[in-house]
């Protein structure tokens, strides 16, 4: 009889489930997007039923798909959009209000106006984050403060909040446990990632009633049961943790120092610091990396915006490729040392810029730039941007990188992987499993269930499926950069000038 884990991957555009052997290979695989709600200019929801149903269709669709009796399932793990924030009632589990998903911008003015009050340094000191409506803690005083009638029902203790693993463990275990893990804890801006607890002071900064919240525990560990009226049979649930340090896991990225790097629309690199939680001088994030049986360790992470990003707007707003598997034909014919430059700061910049005023700019162009050069130059932005949140972490004091794990549908392109390893001038390893969040979270619920003993044990399961080393001179990679550092100078001078002209 085939044993399994069960990985539970509720995205912000999808729901996926993935049926996985012990041994980390994928048995069956389901997904279901799901619709996106744009109430408001800047607003973001997600149905809290769709969140639910979808789960648990990908679920039992996965099952059905790997031939697995659920009473075979070893256990299952969660992961999860990060951020995003549900409040329910604790009797009848209906939520009060949509879910405010992490993208939604409308806690901007409550998130300034701590700022402006000199708050920021607290909330950073204790929970390593900044002070911005991507984190829950504001999301949460939003509902509170403009469902009618939620803060009263919190205040009587009627009602539970929690990020998307709470909402789904609450409704898998049939209301029976209340609780989340560390990593999508550190995440709410009313967590203290130093001593592990809700922190009554930012509880209160934020007018957050203590009851609302929930059981804060490791991400290997019991989180009950599946009840067995959603799958055929209880199934345990033990482990969890938010999409990002799934990855990380999923990566076997253990050690301190070891780092990954995923490329979807956007790009999001967490480097595990191990016992430290390192503050950072250039806006990168301290946050919680796994908490394993009571062992915090923490990472940095950065994020950028724009990655896979930027190659659809290349096919679907300039209409440059049809498809993004093009634009590696169009890099190879142009190489790699090319004077063009494309800063995709469409939305702004993120780590460890941080310019919300930034936008877009092309530099560098001859008579004879045509689509191969700028296409080349778009792929070539990811290397560079990359570089940039490398050199942040170095100048906030850690070692030189030995290597850089990478996955994300980008990094199907071999032509981006070989000039990120030329630009870092470190190797960049392909894992054989690019399915890393959803491996994360099998691994988190093997560990909790004594598949695996120890986190080494998975990094001896983790294979390369392709490395690659460095193949351009330093000096080459080194003035590469330099073009693109002085195109990005051009690009924050432009955004300086033009907000000069709103104001
Ligand atoms: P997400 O999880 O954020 O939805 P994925 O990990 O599925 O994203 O990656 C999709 C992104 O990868 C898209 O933005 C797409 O432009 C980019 N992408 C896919 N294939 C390639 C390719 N061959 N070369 C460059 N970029 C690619």
């Amino acid at each position: 009889m085939t044993k399994a884990l069960l990985a539970i991957d509720q995205g912000t555009t999808s729901s996926r489930a993935i049926v996985f052997c012990p041994q980390g290979e994928v048995l069956a695989c389901a997904q279901k997007e799901f619709e996106q709600h744009y109430p408001r200019d800047g607003w973001v929801e997600h149905a809290p039923s769709d969140i639910w149903n979808t789960i648990l269709e990908v679920c039992r669709d996965a099952l059905a798909q790997a031939e697995i009796n659920p009473s075979d399932l070893i256990a299952a793990g969660i992961t999860n959009q990060r951020e995003t924030t549900l409040i329910w009632d604790r009797n009848t589990g209906e939520a009060v209000y949509p879910a405010i998903v992490w993208q939604d911008r409308r806690t901007a003015a409550f998130c300034a106006r701590l700022k402006k009050e000199k708050k920021e340094a607290l909330v950073r000191k204790k929970t390593g984050l900044l002070l911005d409506p991507y984190f829950s803690g504001t999301k949460i005083r939003w509902i509170l403060d403009n469902v009618e009638g939620a803060r009263e029902k919190a205040e009587a203790g009627e009602l539970l909040t929690g990020t998307v693993d709470s909402f789904l463990i609450w409704h898998l275990t049939k209301g029976r446990v209340h609780a989340t893990d560390a990593t999508n804890a550190s995440r709410t801006l009313l967590f203290n990632i130093h001593k592990q607890t809700w922190d009554p002071e930012l509880l209160e900064l934020f007018g957050i009633p203590a009851s609302l919240l929930p059981d804060v525990r490791d991400s290997a560990g019991d989180f009950g049961h599946i009840d067995a009226d959603w799958l055929g049979a209880e199934v345990p649930i033990r482990g969890v943790a938010g999409d990002q340090q799934a990855a990380l896991i999923g990566q076997a990225c253990f050690s301190a120092g070891m780092c990954k790097s995923t490329y979807g629309t956007g790009c999001f690199l967490v480097m595990n610091t191990g016992e430290l939680a390192l503050t950072s001088s250039h806006n990168l994030l301290t946050t919680v990396a796994y908490r394993i049986n009571g062992k915090t360790t923490y990472a940095l992470e950065g994020s950028i915006f724009m990655a896979g990003a930027t190659i659809q707007w290349l096919r679907d707003a300039v209409k440059l490729i049809d498809d993004a598997a093009e634009s590696l034909a169009l890099a190879q014919q142009v190489g790699s040392r090319q004077s063009v430059y494309l800063v995709p700061a469409f939305t702004g910049l993120g780590a460890p810029h941080w310019d919300p005023n930034a936008r877009g700019t092309l530099a560098g162009m001859t008579r004879n730039t045509g689509i191969p050069e700028i296409v080349t130059a778009g792929l070539q932005s990811v290397a560079y941007q990359t570089q940039d949140l490398i050199q942040a972490i170095q100048d906030d004091g850690l070692a030189k990188l030995h290597s850089l794990r990478v996955d994300g549908g980008m990094a199907v392109n071999d032509w981006v992987l070989q000039f990120l390893a030329d630009i870092l001038q470190i190797p960049v390893e392909r894992p054989a499993n690019t399915e890393t969040t959803a491996l994360g979270a099998a691994y988190l619920a093997g560990l909790g269930s004594g598949t695996y003993k120890s986190l080494e044990h998975i990094a001896e399961l983790w294979k390369t499926e392709s490395i690659f080393s460095p193949d351009m001179p330093e000096e080459d990679a080194r003035s590469l950069h330099q073009g693109w550092l002085n195109a990005l100078e051009g690009t924050k001078t432009i955004s300086r000038l033009n907000t000069g002209c709103d104001q």
